[in-house]
């Protein structure tokens, strides 16, 4: 399989009728791509997106509880999203790590039990502008302490797992990582996990304000398995560039 591109639409769009229009445009550009498509959705959506996608686009959810069943009010389960032939789930998005105070040990428990219920990860990971104003060392350390935490007792394989280096300074701000700063973080989680779980060849995507034009700097690393795209993934020819740019 060639590289991945997440299409993560965040909180939006506000209508069904917007996000079936979105999808639309996806498909129609799928059915000549060469990239694994991911489009991760709201959950109210996700129940009319399985039914009108086509092959080539796979869904995820944006979260998951990590309990299966019973009194969590407000909250949906790996075994629902399985059910309803969701395949992926983003865990450990930096907007829920800040908005909604989650924690390293809560990121762990949701992945062990997305995996327990047969659904595959995106994991999240990067650090913020104070951790890279200290440079490289304190990024990588960074980096391994949240790998360490969030994968904790974690047993998963190259295709149930997708890590997504998204440093938070970049993600919505317009200013993307340099793509040599985010190949060198690439490759330092790779050799990470290539060490510590003796799994090569996982993915590792990277994330931050991408877009149609920004796109061809990172997707020409061979280090660089894809992009999770944020805003851009809402604007038809943004989709477009990203989609027909990326081949
Ligand atoms: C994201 O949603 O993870 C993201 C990278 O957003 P944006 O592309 O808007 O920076």
């Amino acid at each position: 399989m060639g590289k991945t591109i997440i299409f993560n639409w965040k909180m939006n769009p506000e209508t069904l009728k917007e996000a079936k229009d979105i999808l639309n445009a996806v498909k129609k550009l799928s059915q000549s791509a060469k990239q694994k498509i991911i489009i991760a959705s709201p959950f109210v959506y996700l129940e009319t997106l399985v039914k009108s996608k086509n092959k080539k686009i796979e869904l995820a959810s944006q979260d998951v509880f990590w309990q299966e069943k019973g009194s969590y009010t407000g909250e949906i389960s790996p075994t629902m999203l399985k059910n309803m032939e969701i395949e992926w789930v983003i865990i450990g998005h930096s907007e829920r790590r800040q908005h909604l105070n989650e924690t390293d040990e809560m990121i762990n428990k949701k992945v062990l039990a997305v995996l327990k219920a047969g659904l595959k990860v995106i994991l999240c990971v990067g650090e913020n502008s104070a951790i890279r104003k200290k440079g490289d060392k304190t990024i990588m350390d960074f980096i391994k302490k949240q790998l360490d935490k969030d994968l904790k007792n974690v047993e998963y394989s190259v295709n149930n797992l997708i890590i997504a280096y998204e440093p938070i300074w970049a993600i919505g701000t317009g200013i993307p990582c340099k793509s040599e700063d985010a190949v060198k973080i690439i490759k330092f989680v790779k050799k990470i996990l290539n060490t510590k779980y003796k799994i090569q060849n996982t993915k590792i995507l990277y994330g931050g304000s991408v877009n149609g034009e920004n796109i061809v700097n990172f997707v020409k690393y061979k280090e660089i398995d894809g992009v999770l795209v944020g805003a851009a993934s809402l604007k038809k020819e943004a989709i477009k560039n990203i989609i027909n740019k990326f081949k």
